[in-house]
């Protein structure tokens, strides 16, 4: 562990190495101090005041060395803690920043946030809370048991005998603690993430009365980690500490009775004995510290796999000469892609060109493949065979900001940002004019809504934007696209209903966006499908049609089909709702 923690520092390791080494000088010291008790007691009770003075002389000279090399241990340890503090926030922030988007999943996005906060903390800790008292743990015993070889070497064999027992005792408490923590985190985590999906799905479960009910998934999650929690303490704290304690009271209790043994059989005399047991009991204290160590040491090797298995995810690849080719025209295109999440392929052998300036509708039944497409644009993921192009480049030749400067994102599930609807808009390009703001938010229709509201722009819009309508926030991030103003812009319609004001406003905010842009759009709308220059029309991971709304309702193949459902059920639809109106 220390070699990783050595790793993580990268050009700070000499700070971490000299206060391993100040740490171990202490302990030394330490166990000296604890092992010159026992002439010292010897010289007090035997009266012999002349060698009580030398020895406590000794004795105060190693405590005064001790006292200013603990001070200098206590502060190297705290610039150790600051420094790992800043390296691992470092090197998970930049290898996190390199990841795939599509590896941030709600479960992810928990364990990350779990990891970069408490889980830093608990590995930074180390220096200052754990590294001292495990050092003493050891290396103070050992000291003590080569000096009482000194002494009174059939004790000090009694010690030697008992210290493997302790040390096996130690390894399974430790391998107990381990347990239950990966249990328990596992545990925690997925409370989180269900709280979150509890909250964000409180119009749902509403909806469908689930509320007072209460939500199975969430009361499982809870279940898991009360138990989880409890065995934690059972486990942990009672069986796992208790089972050391006793270890250790037990090898300390068969040096006591091997003490009174030989005394009994004058083989040592009177003083001696009291001065070693005193010794023993001294022996004792630092390996129940240390067990308590034992513990948060586990958690924080736990942390760092955590960590290790971050950065042994691929983060995605760039060519050393990425960023370099110059680009085209703002067209997308596909050749012969292949992509799975899994091993499961998804996409079998696409092949479309989404030209500059024009508008690609993809179109096809649920689970098509249409916003994964959208997502490879962007490159949430990386192909498993074939090219996707932007502008002419392959985006596994542009590094991550020459693509999303080519790109903006208007996606089904808006996020916005707590703060005002101007902050969520500058977003886009915090270095826009005041005019320019003002144009984007006109061109989308945002107008309309600052308008209404007391504060106007700066109206607070909650966390996620919840103070907004579902219309409303997606206006909102168009205007954010409208003013980063980038070339490519892929749209997830929206296939949620909108009320009929909001549905005009929201088109007349995408029209803006798509004037004179190229335009990707997972439609489900008929007219905007009817509206594209090309409508690409896909099945379980194929296109299986492509070409324009009258070519292919001319051809009366799978796409004809689709449209006449759909016109169908919406008419159906309709229908219904006039009778029900009438
Ligand atoms: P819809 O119209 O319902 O949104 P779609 O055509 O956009 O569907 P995709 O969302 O691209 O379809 O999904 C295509 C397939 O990939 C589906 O079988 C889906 O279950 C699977 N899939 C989508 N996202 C993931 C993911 N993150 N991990 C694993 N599989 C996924």
């Amino acid at each position: 562990m220390i070699r990783r923690l050595l790793r993580v520092m990268g050009d700070d390791a000499p700070v971490l190495r000299r206060l391993i080494t100040l740490t171990v000088v202490c302990a030394i010291l330490q166990g000296v101090a604890f092992s010159l008790l026992v002439p010292l007691v010897q010289a007090l009770l035997e009266g012999d005041f002349q060698q009580l003075w030398l020895w406590i002389g000794v004795e105060a000279a190693i405590l005064a060395g001790f006292g200013i090399l603990n001070y200098r241990t206590k502060m190297l340890g705290l610039t150790s803690s600051m420094a790992l503090t800043a390296h691992l926030w470092q090197r998970l922030g930049d290898h996190i920043s390199k990841l795939p988007l599509g590896w941030f999943n709600a479960e992810k996005v928990g364990s990350v946030s779990r990891l970069t906060s408490s889980g830093v903390f608990s590995v930074t800790g180390f220096p200052t809370q754990m590294l001292g008292t495990l050092v003493n743990a050891f290396v103070t015993p050992a000291v003590v048991i080569v000096l009482m070889f000194l002494f009174e070497w059939r004790l000090a064999l009694v010690a030697l005998i008992a210290a493997p027992i302790v040390w096996g005792a130690y390894r399974g408490t430790v391998a107990i603690v381990d347990y239950v923590d990966l249990r328990t985190h596992s545990a925690n985590t997925r409370t989180a993430n269900r709280i979150i999906e509890f909250a964000q799905t409180q119009p749902i479960l509403r909806a469908f009365g689930r509320v007072s009910k209460g939500y199975k998934l969430l009361d499982e999650a809870l279940v898991a980690q009360r138990k989880a929690d409890n065995s934690m303490i059972t486990w942990g704290g009672a069986i796992g500490d208790g089972m050391f304690r006793l270890t250790v009271q037990g090898a300390f209790t068969a040096i006591l009775l091997s003490g009174i043994a030989l005394g009994v059989g004058s083989s040592i005399g009177a003083t001696e004995l009291i001065a070693l047991l005193i010794l023993a009991t001294r022996f004792v204290q630092p390996l129940m510290d240390g067990a308590a160590a034992g513990g948060g040491v586990r958690t924080v090797r736990n942390n760092l796999n955590r960590m290790d298995h971050i950065f042994h995810t691929k983060p995605l690849s760039e060519t050393a000469d990425a960023g370099q080719a110059t680009l085209g025209d703002p067209a997308v295109s596909f050749e012969a892609v292949r992509f799975g999440y899994d091993k499961r392929e998804i996409l079998h052998d696409i092949t479309f060109t989404a030209q500059a300036r024009t508008m690609t509708a993809l179109v096809g039944p649920s689970g098509a493949g249409k916003t994964t497409i959208t997502r490879l644009v962007a490159r949430f993921w990386d192909i498993s065979s074939g090219v996707v192009k932007v502008a002419g480049v392959d985006v596994r030749d542009m590094t991550a900001e020459q693509l999303m400067s080519q790109l903006s994102f208007v996606f089904q599930d808006v996020y916005l940002f707590s703060g005002t609807i101007r902050e969520n808009v500058l977003m886009a390009r915090p270095d826009a004019t005041e005019e320019e703001l003002k144009n984007a938010i006109r061109l989308a229709r945002v107008d309309e809504i600052a308008n209404r509201l007391a504060h106007g722009l700066d109206t607070q819009v909650g966390e996620g934007g919840s103070a907004l309508s579902g219309g409303e926030r997606q206006r909102v991030s168009i205007a954010r696209a409208i003013l980063k103003d980038a070339p490519i812009v892929l749209l997830d319609e929206a296939t949620a209903a909108l009320d009929a004001e909001n549905e005009a406003l929201v088109q007349e905010a995408l029209h803006a966006l798509t004037t004179d842009r190229t335009l990707i759009v997972v439609a489900h709308r008929l007219q905007t499908i009817a509206a594209a220059d090309q409508i690409i029309f896909l099945e379980q991971g194929n296109i299986v049609e492509w070409g324009t709304h009258q070519k292919l309702i001319k051809a009366d193949g799978r796409y004809a089909d689709f449209w006449r459902e759909r016109s169908r059920s919406l008419g159906w639809r309709l229908g219904s709702r006039a009778k029900i109106q009438e």
